[in-house]
């Protein structure tokens, strides 16, 4: 977990304040108690419905609409857990279970561990040592961190399977997942549950929605397999960050955005909350891993009255998707087109690391990691690219800002 008290706007009596919908007069008994006690007691007040509990699909565990990360700061915990956020994903990015979680009864929460590798060994080896640095008896879930780069390998890499059969019957894990992003990553989705063999997926999507996007959700509720969608809230991100490192164009665009959400937000509507229904009502979406590094973020993106859209969210949501329609949504679709093998998902998506999420060292560690032929450099300006989005992306733009911030 980490620390990210420099975004921490909102306090923590700003977050239980805002986030009740109606707190008891039990100050004086709360008062009595220890902190620890009594952070757990203010957040029982809370309003219960602000996290809904939905079935992860053929794994039959209740999950939260929400789903907590490695990267949440440490300090949101507490209140998150006492509210029921009851899903870690990537727990094996953290050095120990994070204490809230670790006093839950052990069937009462659920994570999943990353694997970067198709060597049945390998994998083995990575599980273990992940059960071991985190004193765990089992993981809930392997999840193949975006490793398959075509639907092929879906088929070939048989490696995994056999690892996953290996823990499985050790019960040393439950279920076997896959998190995937950039090229074919629908159609690579759509085979893995095809197999037969993964129990949950975690494709990047939002409220922009790509065709093959929608036919992976089609496919997903056939077949009961749950879909954790991720890079959800990008749009609403972009819409709330500070302009920094924007041009005078985006800038403008970025207020005029502003200023056309304005009418429609309050108290009761708030756009993190208002995208997050918006996903939870499309067919075979079971929950949201939302970008939440600090309170007002955490806020944001709580449900408070449930998941029902009331109109006013409905209007923010179809303002959110007319301003960002040329909003890269990492589908991959445009990679077979580029001569150069620039991987421009990834890219955007470094980009996006950069300026939403505010981590200038990973964004530009991770596109420091691209050999020199496959940066924005090598790109021939032939346009292929523009012509095989289906959103309409300015991808050539989009690519020169993104090489601009991360270089
Ligand atoms: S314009 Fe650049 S990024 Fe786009 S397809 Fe051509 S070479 Fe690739
Ligand atoms: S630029 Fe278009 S095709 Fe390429 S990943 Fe983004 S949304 Fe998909």
């Amino acid at each position: 977990m980490r620390e990210h008290r420099e975004h921490a706007p909102l306090s923590r009596r700003d977050f239980l304040g805002r986030t009740s919908a109606a707190v008891v007069g039990g100050g004086a008994a709360i008062g009595a108690l220890s902190a620890g006690a009594k952070a757990m007691a203010e957040a029982a007040q809370l309003d219960k419905t602000a996290v809904v509990k939905r079935r992860l699909g053929r794994t039959d565990f209740q999950m939260s609409h929400i789903a907590a990360a490695w990267d949440w700061s440490e300090f949101l915990l507490p209140d998150a857990v006492a509210l029921g956020i009851n899903y870690l994903h990537k727990i094996n990015w953290l050095p120990h279970v994070p204490p809230p979680l670790a006093k839950l009864d052990r069937a009462a929460w659920y994570c999943d561990a990353t694997i970067d590798t198709f060597d049945e060994q390998g994998i083995l080896d990575q599980f273990e040592n992940a059960l071991k640095a985190l004193g765990l008896e089992y993981i809930d879930a392997m999840k193949l961190h975006s490793i398959y780069s075509s639907v092929e390998d879906v088929k070939t890499r048989t490696g995994v399977f056999k690892a996953f059969e290996t823990l499985k019957k050790q019960g040393k894990v439950r279920h076997l997942a896959t998190a995937q992003h950039g090229k074919d990553a629908a159609a690579i989705c759509v085979a893995c549950i095809e197999s037969g063999s993964f129990d949950h997926i975690q494709p990047a999507m939002s409220v922009v929605m790509t065709p093959e996007q929608l036919n992976l959700l089609e496919v997903a509720r056939k077949h009961d397999v749950g879909v954790i969608t991720k890079k959800t809230l990008h749009a609403a991100a972009m819409v709330k960050r500070e302009a920094d490192g924007l041009n005078q164009q985006q800038r403008q665009r970025r207020e005029e955005l502003r200023q056309a959400l304005e009418p429609n937000l309050g108290a009761e509507t708030k756009i993190g909350a208002a995208v997050i229904k918006t996903m939870l009502k499309l067919p075979g979406v079971t929950a949201v891993t939302p970008l939440t590094q600090n309170y007002e973020q955490l806020n944001d993106n709580l449900a408070n009255g449930g998941l029902q859209l009331a109109r006013r969210e409905e209007t923010l949501v179809e303002t959110i998707k007319a301003a960002c329609a040329d909003m890269c949504v990492y589908c991959g679709e445009c990679h077979h087109a580029c001569p150069q093998g620039i991987p421009i998902s990834n890219v955007l998506r470094y980009a996006a690391y950069n300026t939403l999420y505010a981590e200038p060292r990973r964004a530009k560690a991770q596109y420091a990691q691209l050999p020199a032929a496959h940066r924005v450099s090598a790109c021939q300006d032939c346009g292929g690219c523009e012509k095989a989005c289906p959103l309409q992306v300015p991808v050539r733009a989009k690519l020169r800002h993104a090489h601009s911030l991360l270089a």
